[in-house]
């Protein structure tokens, strides 16, 4: 398992309230949350980001990931309203935890989808 916070979390070490789990991914909500919704859905592979993710995890990890997400809108109750999920992947996207991760984001309006240049 990865050693980092996810890691960890994934292999019980450090104890969280799973919202949702199956075979291949968790989803546990965000420590610092942007939003009313605010939940993290991780792989139990050991994967960095999307592009390490979508290379080497196999079919079903990949499927299950993304049904993960969709799973986690609806148990949430995201549908109606709408939601955003986004994925960091290194220095310019500000990644802080490097195991792969795709936050779910929802519960208000989340303005445009990138700040601008100042
Ligand atoms: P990143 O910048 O890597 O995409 O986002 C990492 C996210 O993990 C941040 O939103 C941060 O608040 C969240 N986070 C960091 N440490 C913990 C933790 O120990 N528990 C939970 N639930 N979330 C964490």
């Amino acid at each position: 398992m990865s050693d980092t916070i996810f890691g960890k979390i994934i292999s019980g070490e450090i104890p969280s309230e799973f919202l949702y789990e199956d075979e291949h991914c968790i989803a546990i909500n965000d420590i610092n949350p942007q939003a009313p919704v605010h939940v993290l859905v991780i792989p139990k592979g050991e994967y960095i980001s999307m592009v390490d993710f979508s290379s080497a995890a196999s079919d079903i990890e990949i499927v299950d990931f993304n049904r993960a997400v969709g799973e986690v809108a609806k148990i949430k109750g995201l549908i109606e309203t709408g939601y955003r999920t986004l994925a960091n992947h290194g220095t310019n996207a500000r990644q802080d935890v490097f195991h792969y991760h795709v936050h779910v984001v929802g519960g208000r309006d989340l303005g445009g989808m990138i700040k601008k240049e100042s």
